[in-house]
């Protein structure tokens, strides 16, 4: 039996996004083996082109395999040994996920927190590294896809210089949507995921390592609790020894390739400014349905937005009935937001202008047989403006 077709869904929740047809054409190519000649220069153009979109020249730039929580694990797992002093921003579901592996390393965790929705105040940071003294990582979630909050970065980066501590970032969602840009901002560790702003298929979490951060690997007293990440093995893989350690994902490695490749035939700065158009005019034209922003216009992610659940209208009825009758996929609420907000992902592939448009309609079509009265002719006046500046 063949699997049936699925439904061609358009993807506008909290990942994964549209995956262009372009990067799955290149994941049915031919399985080559993990130590065949031509691979292995797919793999060095693949780190070259991750180079290009985390901004940096760091050697030890790779795709880890597994989803991006593989990336977080693989980060916390080299960096941290028992008694490691660390301190986590939480403020939604990433950074607390973070606070959980750093513990299961054996890690003493201080957590600095947030009120969902706001980023980590950077003050509250800076009394937590001076309150523990001898902090060796500090770790903290750039793009919130709980909460679509953007963590600013600068100020969290002088306070490691300042306390001489690494610096942790979990680009999962703003890398190839917003700048992570790792050798301006002088970022240690930066991870990311295949399925929100790179639109590839979820499985690969590409990492970049830092000096700083490497001269501290060096220093461990003990062996890397996982075998599956230590990253002695697995740069050894992905450097020219070309040691085999596990089974590279040939097939995924081909899609980030070419999903990275459009990446760079578009341009970094076009994608940015693309991800913040379709997002101001998503945000304009849910206004003019009655609809508001969770979080306030400074700190809003381009490539996630929540927004409040309109009065009387019911989470899953809608939910169900984009994907029923319109085939759009919006993500509900997490945590306290669950039930109030929703999550709508403009990333990658999917932050268009025709799919802020579809979305609008669609919405305002609900909400109107709902009873919440709104008009999509007002929405798409608000829209329209925004769009033909950039013509
Ligand atoms: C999606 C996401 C992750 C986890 O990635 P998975 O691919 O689901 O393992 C981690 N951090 C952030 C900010 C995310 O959005």
């Amino acid at each position: 039996m063949q699997l049936e077709k699925p439904a061609e869904v358009l993807l506008l929740g909290p990942g994964p996004s549209p995956v262009h047809k372009r990067v799955l054409e290149a994941m049915g190519q031919h399985t080559l083996g993990h130590l065949d000649p031509d691979f292995l220069s797919i793999m060095n153009s693949t780190m070259e082109l991750l180079r290009y979109v985390f901004e940096t020249k760091n050697q030890i730039t790779f795709p880890v395999s597994g989803t991006g929580s593989a990336g977080m694990e693989a980060a916390l797992v080299n960096m941290v040994e028992p008694g490691d002093k660390v301190v986590i921003g939480v403020n939604g579901v990433f950074g607390r996920r973070m606070v959980d592996v750093a513990s299961r390393c054996g890690a003493e965790v201080v957590e600095v927190e947030a009120e969902w929705g706001h980023p980590v105040d950077a003050d509250e940071l800076g009394k937590t590294l001076a309150a523990h003294t001898g902090v060796k990582l500090v770790g903290i979630v750039h793009a919130e896809t709980s909460t679509g909050v953007q963590q600013p970065l600068e100020p969290v980066v002088e306070l490691m210089r300042e306390h001489d501590a690494l610096l942790l970032v979990d680009a999962v969602t703003s890398l190839g949507g917003l700048p992570v840009a790792v050798d301006r901002r002088d970022l240690d560790i930066v991870y990311s995921g295949n399925q929100k702003c790179l639109s590839a298929p979820p499985g690969l979490a590409p990492i970049t390592f830092g000096e700083r951060a490497m001269q501290k690997f060096q220093q461990r007293k003990g062996k890397v609790q996982s075998w599956y990440f230590d990253l002695s093995f697995l740069t050894r893989y992905w450097g020219a020894e070309r040691f085999y350690h596990h089974t590279a994902p040939i097939n995924m490695i081909y899609g980030l390739f070419q999903a990275l490749e459009m990446i760079k035939e578009e341009g970094l700065e076009e994608r940015f400014a693309r991800h913040c158009l379709n997002s101001g005019a998503l945000v304009a034209g849910l206004k003019a349905l009655g609809v508001e922003p969770v979080v306030e216009d400074q700190y809003r992610l381009p490539s996630l937005i929540t927004i409040w659940i309109p009065d009387k209208i019911d989470d899953t009825e809608v939910r169900s009935r984009l994907r029923r009758e319109h085939l759009i996929e919006i993500g509900g609420g997490l945590g306290p937001f669950k039930g109030k907000a929703w999550r709508i992902g403009l990333m990658g592939n999917g932050s268009q202008r025709e799919n802020v448009e579809k979305l609008l309609r669609a919405l305002s079509d609900i909400l109107n047989q709902l009873g919440h009265r709104c008009s999509i002719k007002e929405a798409l006046s608000e829209t329209m403006p925004l769009y033909q500046q950039h013509e």
